[in-house]
């Protein structure tokens, strides 16, 4: 009974509002948004209260409700997170536009690349036509990082706006721009998230990270992804967003820690990467300088730009070598939902300004005080719309800069330019087998939207013979400089401070996905002659079944290479359990596993765990001295233990193994390796080396390099019991990509060994043979180890 005339009622409504509209439309050109719900009536509260979040269906629930009311919004699902939930997209801009939305990406298509519009002499002109009809395409990515929780719940507070308000200035934006917003780039940890502060809320934990990653196997190495494209979300957001649009603008929100600048905006902090097109430098350098004036001219304190965050890599920056500029924002975080208090002498430095002290790139002064959820959506919500203002007013302008990018990139190569890069293959069967690394590699970058040609017969360039089905990647093509910036090597500029000291670069110094993957990419200067065999679209195979029986270690404090390492064992087929801290501690190991894994994370929180106090008791302690007991015991009772980069310190103190790690406390003066490719030689006779090439990369980063103590009787096994599999090359320079200082300290020394106690052996790796699921080339020996015994 009552749900009938609750029925009739919500019957009676929607008609009232159907006739409101039809009446307002007929009398003004503005359709009216009466009926559009505030986030508060749906979730209760409005995004930015103070301990406040909103589950993932809460967010999809709101803007399922805006597509239902607004002709100014579409909703549409693009796919499943990682974990099963929706991956959204809202599409936004005003009711004329929707009427020829293929239109605009029919538009988009041929300004990206200009070959579709015909002879070169004609191009100019056709493209001032479609640049005069196009709009400015802005994508706003929200809360890849989902502990910074301020993006998400803005994404509910931009929408309603832009859809419920009649005002000129939003009127121009959905006239002029079309706004695709994602409301978050990982549904899955908006609720790993919310779970956590809604169980830890009133306790003393409450602000705290949760202990597992919110992402499932990424954690905040999500936004590392964007040329490796290994996780589905990013999959989703290349194939289905980027590649389909090609925004000329992407607004990627963010928040970083809580002491340093109220917000940081573009332009970037040196360096640039070289193949980052000039057109994308002047535009986020303009628009992020736009956003900071107008800010600080409405009162807004705090804000830096040209500091802290690089564009050096193409994975975090998709969109730069696609046509768009990235505008990363970052406003400084509270403790998820709960406010903080600040002092002023609690600010610090951070890379290029001090938020202590105005200067060009940084003011006016924030003094410190309260800063609460509210105050970050607020400043997430103004930069947005200073944003969307600019690229509706500029629209032409950025039209034009889209082109000339494009223009520029599919140009004829001049005399003594590189022109491309030929991938040798061979292939006894004529198709690529798909577990083959070439293979992945073609994938990949026909997933970044690159052209690849593959030989119908052989080809000789420079006496060296490539058979068919080789690739050839021409660089005149639209998006060329993403595929250079993948096949080359990096050379990182030794960057000091005025003290001399190296400035860290923002996260690592070389994406060569060539060398990673252990595939020759080999440069050509001169015209290629050959015919193109046709081929369809490549996918990667696995490893398949093998039964390693491997425990992979998970401390309770969550690390990114356990994540990864997850991730390449399940792709693979891998069988494997976690073994958590605890089990180490209190159980019997074994005897269903052959080898554990300790994934890369500092050997004090592997012994140590989080500290007393600052979480909930169950959670506290590391593997502890019991532990280091056990895992002994597992190794002399025939056990392989496997430990990738600064793990190996964890075994070589608790071990006493003879082994000493030469690189250790050295001041960045002296060494220094910030993430890059080093040259591995391999003694190949060695069964964890079997199939290797003697030389091949080892990604180092906070990396231990060994030497083996020959002398002394205070270890628990004798130096014979040690064997050099990997080493740095005595002779030649250990650098492949990246930046490398005192690379002479390792010349020689052990990136790779296995010690044996007992019956069984501790295999110890001094990089990451895993590396975020980019580093192909050295997945034999880490699968190798897996099956030692
Ligand atoms: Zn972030």
């Amino acid at each position: 009974m009552r749900k009938k005339t609750l029925a009739l009622l919500l019957l009676f409504l929607s008609l009232v509002s159907v006739f409101q509209r039809t009446q307002l439309s007929a009398q003004t050109a503005a359709p009216a948004h009466v009926n559009i719900p505030t986030p508060e009536e749906v979730l209760g509260f409005t995004p930015g209260d103070d301990r406040k979040l909103a589950s993932w269906s809460q967010v999809v629930e709101y803007f399922t409700r805006l597509d239902q009311t607004s002709d100014r919004v579409k909703f549409e699902e693009l796919g499943k997170s990682t974990m099963g939930k929706p991956f959204v997209m809202a599409i936004i801009t005003s009711p004329e536009n929707f009427e020829r939305l293929e239109d605009y990406k029919k538009i988009q298509e041929q300004l990206a690349d200009p070959r579709k519009l015909g002879a070169p002499t004609s191009r100019d002109r056709k493209a001032a036509e479609l640049i005069g009809r196009g709009k400015t395409i802005v994508l706003i990515t929200c809360g890849i990082h989902s502990t910074e929780v301020g993006s998400y719940l803005s994404s509910m507070l931009i929408a309603h706006r832009l859809a419920s308000s009649n005002e000129p200035e939003i009127q121009n934006i959905l006239t002029n721009t079309i706004i695709l917003l994602v409301p978050s780039l990982n549904p899955d940890g908006v609720d790993i998230v919310k779970d956590w502060y809604d169980k830890t809320l009133g306790t003393p934990y409450e602000g705290t990270d949760p202990p597992e990653l919110y992402h499932k196997y990424t954690g905040h190495d999500n936004n590392r992804d964007w040329y490796a494209f290994t996780q589905v979300e990013t999959q989703l957001t290349v194939d289905k967003i980027h590649n389909v649009w090609h925004p000329q603008i992407v607004n990627d929100i963010h928040q970083q820690g809580a002491f340093g600048s109220r917000l940081f905006l573009p332009p970037y902090m040196a360096p640039v990467e070289p193949n980052v097109p000039k057109q994308i430098v002047e535009g986020y350098t303009e628009l992020g300088n736009y956003i900071a004036r107008e800010m600080r001219a409405k009162g807004f304190k705090g804000i830096t730009t040209n500091s802290t965050y690089d564009a050096w890599s193409p994975s975090r920056a998709y969109s730069h070598y696609h046509g768009g500029v990235r505008i990363l924002s970052e406003t400084a975080s509270a403790k998820l939902a709960t406010p903080i208090t600040l002092k002023f002498e609690d600010l610090n430095s951070r890379e290029g300004y001090d938020p202590k002290k105005e200067s060009a790139n940084f003011g006016p002064l924030w003094c410190g005080g309260e800063w609460h959820l509210h105050d970050i959506t607020n400043y997430m919500m103004t930069a947005a719309f200073l944003l969307l203002k600019h690229a509706s007013e500029n629209r032409e302008q950025w039209l034009r800069r889209f082109y000339e990018i494009g223009k520029e990139a599919v140009r004829p190569t001049r005399n003594g330019e590189l022109r491309g890069f030929l991938v040798p293959i061979t292939s006894r069967s004529g198709i690529i087998p798909p577990s083959t690394n070439q293979y992945r590699l073609i994938s990949v970058l026909q997933r970044g939207g690159i052209e690849v040609d593959r030989l119908a017969s052989p080809l000789t360039h420079r006496g060296e013979r490539f058979e068919p089905l080789s690739a050839v990647i021409n660089l005149n093509q639209p998006y060329a400089a993403f595929a250079k910036a993948l096949l080359e090597a990096q050379h990182y500029p030794n960057l000091r401070d005025s003290a001399g000291h190296p400035i860290p670069p923002y996260d690592v110094t070389a994406h060569s996905l060539s060398m990673l993957m252990g595939v020759k990419a080999i440069a050509f200067f001169k015209p290629l002659s050959y015919q193109k065999m046709k081929v369809g679209p490549t996918i990667w195979g696995s490893f398949g079944d093998k039964e390693f029986n491997v425990g992979l270690f998970k401390s309770s404090v969550p690390t990114m290479d356990e994540g990864w390492s997850r991730w390449l064992l399940e792709d693979q087929q891998v069988r494997y359990r976690i073994v958590r801290d605890s089990e180490i501690r209190s159980g019997k190991l074994g005897p269903d596993l052959r080898s554990i894994v300790i994934p890369d994370q500092p050997a004090r929180t592997i012994l140590n765990g989080y500290a007393t106090g600052t979480m909930p008791p169950e959670l506290i302690g590391g593997v502890g001295p019991e532990g280091v007991k056990k895992l002994r015991e597992f190794v002399e009772t025939g056990g392989t233990l496997i430990c990738l980069n600064r793990a190996s310190d964890f075994a070589i103190e608790q071990f006493k193994l003879p082994l000493r790690d030469v690189v250790a406390g050295l001041p960045r003066t002296d060494f220094y390796v910030p993430g890059s490719i080093l040259r591995l030689e391999l003694d190949t006779n060695h069964p964890i080396a079997r199939a290797m090439p003697k030389e091949s990369i080892a990604w180092a980063e906070d990396s231990p390099v060994f030497e083996v103590i020959t002398s002394g009787n205070q270890f628990s096994v004798p130096s014979s019991n040690v064997h050099v599999i990997g080493w740095y090359s005595r002779v030649k320079d250990p650098l492949l990509s990246g930046w490398l200082l005192g690379g002479n300290r390792i010349k020689g020394k052990a990136a790779l060994a296995e010690v044996t106690m007992g019956k069984g052996r501790i295999i110890l790796f001094g990089f990451r043979p895993q590396y975020r699921a980019q580093s192909l080339a050295t997945y034999p020996l880490f699968f190798n180890s897996l099956g030692a015994r």
